[in-house]
């Protein structure tokens, strides 16, 4: 495929193409935007394309302002002291940039900025959205950094309540951003572990949507074109992290990635969810080393699913077992460890975080129903690097 420039409106105006962050100042004249906030997180600020967008809106003579006191993964104090930025000085939209962390802060402040309820008010807890002043969001122009996360197409971000040690999810129909920008030269830096990291984050979010149970047709098909293309191109932005094309299609899939997981996630992310609050590591290396053995304690429910999919990868054997077979080589290509002890992480608290995992909102959509002796299970077997007391 050749790359070009391209835009389209699903599930959001995405504009799509190499150079495309030079279209920034365009973006925010179309949302109306005359003074953005520009959020980004405190590893990008210092970076190349940091300066570049800021070079790029100067020259357009947009006046803005940067804020980047945002966590890895964000916090309450991060949000809020976004919006008193943001209040301060009389902006009028948002420009998020980055990864998850950055985008979802972003979001977040863009929310908050007109409201008069606490933020916790409007964690994703039944019709609690309905009660934000509609007015008070912000409009938010989204720059994804890396290819995993999806928050840019996302209407929901997770920020982290460190008074209960626990990631809660915070939603409204107007956080998903208006416009965009999937520009592949901004990830061409990324260094080659947070490219792996990242990229299997994407898949784990198309396998757990593809393999939710419910009724979403349109969902699927996303998912399963998503994990085709992750593992297409994975391999090869990881092993060159120059090659436009390989970065421009994890871009794209890992957008679709979080398109499709609107039909809900499952175990590996209610437990990545918890070992993110209490250990604070990367989400994406957390699911990358969860993965397989959420699929193994699936595999009652996964069959059919699966033995598709292996036929959509054109693997020689086919089902649960092909595949987690597959996903074990891939990690192993991407340097990704096999058990969480190996990134520190020992069972002493298996118990509270089973049971902490299951109250998670990804626990629900799981591909078969879970309790929370299941998920301690699914913790214990990944510290252990046991996938046969699955
Ligand atoms: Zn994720």
């Amino acid at each position: 495929m050749k790359l070009r420039n391209t835009n389209w409106n699903y599930p959001t105006t995405i504009w799509f193409g190499a150079g495309r962050i030079n279209d920034l100042p365009l973006s925010c004249q179309k949302m109306g935007i005359k003074k953005p906030l520009l959020v980004t997180d405190k590893g990008l600020v210092k970076l190349d394309i940091i300066e570049d967008a800021k070079r790029i809106l100067k020259e357009a003579g947009i006046d803005f302002t940067v804020y980047s006191d945002v966590q890895g993964n964000p916090t309450e104090a991060n949000v809020l002291n976004g919006v008193a930025h943001y209040a301060k000085n009389g902006h009028d939209g948002v420009i998020a940039f980055g990864g998850g962390s950055a985008m979802d802060a972003a979001k977040t402040i863009a929310l908050m900025s007109g409201q008069s309820r606490s933020l916790w008010d409007f964690e994703d807890v039944g019709e609690n959205w309905t009660h934000a002043d509609i007015n008070g969001i912000a409009p938010i122009i989204a720059i994804p950094t890396t290819a995993g996360t999806g928050s840019e197409v996302g209407r929901a971000s997770v920020i982290l309540d460190e008074k209960l040690q626990t990631k809660k999810i915070i939603f409204h129909p107007k956080m998903l951003p208006g416009i965009v920008i999937i520009d592949p030269e901004l990830t061409v830096g990324l260094p080659a572990h947070i490219t792996a990291w990242t990229g299997v984050d994407a898949m784990v979010h198309a396998i757990e949507a593809y393999i939710a149970p419910g009724y979403h047709p349109m969902a699927e098909g996303i998912a399963i074109e998503a994990i085709r293309m992750i593992a297409k191109y994975l391999p090869r932005a990881f092993n060159n992290g120059s090659d436009l094309e390989a970065r421009g299609q994890m871009l794209v899939a890992a957008s679709m990635g979080a398109t499709a997981f609107q039909k809900g996630l499952g175990s590996v992310h209610s437990i990545a969810h918890q070992l993110g609050a209490i250990y604070n590591k990367e989400h994406g290396l957390l699911n990358a080393i969860l993965l397989p053995y959420a699929l193994k304690q699936n595999k009652p429910a996964i069959e059919e699913k699966m033995g598709y999919l292996s036929k959509v990868l054109e693997l020689q054997k086919h089902g649960t077992d092909a595949i987690i077979e597959y996903i074990l080589q891939l990690r192993k290509e991407l340097n990704i460890p096999h058990t969480l002890k190996e990134i520190g992480i020992n069972d002493d608290e298996a118990k509270r975080i089973g049971k902490t995992a299951f109250l998670d909102p990804s626990t629900p959509s799981n591909a078969m129903p879970l309790n929370a002796d299941d998920l301690e299970k699914l913790f214990r077997a990944a510290v252990k690097g046991d996938l046969n007391s699955l």
